[in-house]
């Protein structure tokens, strides 16, 4: 894996978050996506080379929701940059490393993304991303 590529944050409003996250980092947010198939909106700001990811649940369906519901608002995920997703899923794989998709899908920021389970990190939701390219 590269580097860290974000770290993800849920959050319980984001109208709220995005203008705390803009003065604790003095910066503006300089995205925000809804991830239809997640349900999730998202808000990204830089800090330097580094990203951070606010999320929000748009259903109690989502992941954000649960999560929001079991442990309260605070860091969600830890994203890892990777050249190509399928490689390093297969890897994990058969590392024993339990994936949360089969297949890589679309995630917010023009990513795919692939996430592994938290029961073999020590708690940690680890997210894969690779740049989507257009050729
Ligand atoms: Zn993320």
């Amino acid at each position: 894996m590269n580097k860290i590529e974000h770290i993800g944050i849920a959050v319980n409003n984001l109208s709220k978050s995005v203008p705390l996250y803009e003065l604790l980092l003095n910066t503006s947010c300089y995205k925000t996506e809804t991830v239809a198939s997640e349900y999730v909106n998202t808000a990204f700001f830089k800090s330097g080379e580094n990203k951070v990811e606010l999320l929000e649940a748009t259903s109690d369906d989502s992941a954000i929701a649960k999560f929001l519901a079991k442990k309260g608002e605070g860091i969600h995920h830890i994203a890892f940059a990777v050249d190509n997703i399928l490689e390093e899923m297969e890897r994990l794989q058969a590392n024993g490393f339990t994936l949360l998709n089969e297949t890589p899908k679309k995630g917010a920021d023009n990513k795919m993304v692939c996430f592994v389970h938290p029961k073999d990190t020590n708690g940690v939701l680890i997210e894969l991303c690779q740049e989507i390219k257009w050729v």
